[in-house]
């Protein structure tokens, strides 16, 4: 499968879209030193809608997750990456899901993305160009320009749109995240096996 197939499209930011989606392209090589993706939740993981909870009284948020997202985070582990949420809420949703993905990072109620940024780095041993970071809104700005692979789903915010080197075709919560993460394998010439050898 080729970065075309893989759909999306690349973004500003210094580089130059028409080059985008083939292997040797910039943006392609941006994404082929990541080594660990972070990735906001709401808006990204899901759509950006959720039903308030009350962690005191025991009465859970409830969010919708996409199963080809989870599944994109299943072939990035396996292929090696690490994988970490920051995000400014806190949820038992996300917690559980953390869980259930094995996740390598998780940062709750984190408005300060840029340090967030930075801590992950450290704790996984990395530089800042082989973390990718996947964001929607503004809060997640200073994170996605210390990224060395920025991405969004197709309805992040304009300033988000204008700052990142990818953007997915999908919108959050419906498979953007499968994508970028497609788009991140397939530039490290890990997608084939991913897609095809790893289940049976
Ligand atoms: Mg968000």
């Amino acid at each position: 499968m080729s970065s075309e197939d893989s759909g999306g499209s690349a973004a500003p930011r210094g580089e130059d879209p028409q080059a985008a989606g083939r292997g040797n392209d910039p943006v392609s090589r941006r994404a082929a030193a990541i080594e660990a993706i972070l990735l906001d939740v709401d808006g990204v993981l899901t759509d950006g809608t959720f039903e308030p909870g009350d962690e005191g009284a025991g009465i859970p948020e409830r969010k919708r997750f996409h199963s080809r997202d989870g599944l994109g985070l299943v072939m990035a582990k396996k292929s090696g990456l690490r994988l970490g949420f920051v995000t400014g809420r806190r949820s038992g949703a996300v917690r559980g899901r953390a869980a259930e993905l094995s996740l390598d990072y998780l940062r709750e109620d984190c408005f300060d993305k840029g340090p967030a940024f930075e801590e992950a780095c450290a704790s996984f041993g990395l530089l800042p160009e082989q973390v990718a970071f996947v964001g929607d809104d503004v809060q997640d700005l200073p994170a996605l320009r210390k990224a060395g692979f920025a991405a969004a789903p197709a309805d992040a915010h304009p300033a988000v749109l204008e700052c990142v080197h990818f953007v997915a075709d999908a919108p959050g919560g419906r498979g953007a995240v499968r994508q970028i993460i497609e788009k991140i394998l397939d530039a490290r010439g890990l997608l084939d096996a991913a897609l095809f050898r790893f289940w049976g």
